[in-house]
């Protein structure tokens, strides 16, 4: 870690705030719908934590380990994060990666909300592990609108069926989330995202339920699925420019 990285981190944070609040108010939409979401598996728990300082309560990590490593630093560290209150830095954390079945227990003790829940068993697994804790859980559905074979999520048919598994009371199925394909230009970014958008609300209606989340958008993205009805938005590399490039 430089000197120079709080600062660094401190003014990226601050403008990529002002880019997607730009992006908000030009769709015509209010602040409080969309959360940012920083994506920290580019740094390490340090670093991670010069976030938490400048402001950012969500925190995003795509490999479990990752997340353990952090959640234990942190609760090593908490009284260094706390706010002038007093009070511990209220932080939730967002595991977006592919989450393996056998790493789900160690997972749930981090209470995160899961974005990246792309199958049925892993889904049933997140259900069992939270009622064995006692917990109840957030996830998202992540869905692979682009098509392409190399993305994980489920198509919309394993979607329909992932919806009609009854997993009781310990999981709350919050959304979806989606990624827009690799090389996408803007227009096509939309356009996928808006398909998200839309298979959502088909879902609703076909199944009579509540999915008020839409986590989609990454820094080069963000504006596209902002304008298509992002909640949600996970933004890494715009935040740690400057400061893992040299790492
Ligand atoms: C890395 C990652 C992000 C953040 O992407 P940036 O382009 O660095 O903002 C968002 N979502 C997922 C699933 C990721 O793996």
């Amino acid at each position: 870690m430089k000197p120079s990285d709080r600062q660094t981190v401190h003014d990226n944070w601050k403008s990529v705030i002002d880019d997607v609040d730009q992006a908000v108010h030009d769709s015509g939409r209010d602040p409080s719908e969309v959360t940012i979401v920083g994506v920290t598996k580019y740094v390490d728990a340090e670093t991670t934590a010069l976030l938490v300082q400048a402001g950012c309560k969500h925190l995003g990590e795509n490999r479990p380990q990752l997340l353990w490593d952090k959640t234990k630093y942190f609760a090593e560290h908490l009284f260094e994060f706390s706010d002038t209150s007093g009070q511990p830095a209220d932080l939730q954390w967002h595991v977006i990666g592919h989450l393996q079945r056998n790493k789900v227990r160690r997972t749930l003790r981090c209470t995160p909300v899961i974005h990246s829940v792309d199958s049925d068993r892993l889904l049933r697994e997140v259900a069992d592990e939270s009622t064995k804790l006692d917990v109840k859980t957030r996830v998202l559905l992540e869905v692979n609108i682009s098509g392409d074979a190399n993305k994980t999520g489920l198509d919309p048919d394993a979607l329909k069926s992932a919806l009609d598994t009854s997993l009781g009371e310990s999981i709350e199925v919050a959304g979806l989330m989606a990624m827009a394909g690799w090389g996408t230009d803007s227009s096509e970014s939309r356009r996928q995202f808006a398909a998200v958008r839309s298979l959502r609300d088909q879902m609703e209606t076909q199944f009579g339920i509540q999915l008020p989340e839409l986590s989609m958008g990454m820094s080069g993205d963000f504006r596209e699925a902002v304008a298509e009805g992002a909640t949600m938005v996970r933004i890494g590399s715009r935040i740690f420019a400057g400061v893992m490039e040299d790492r």
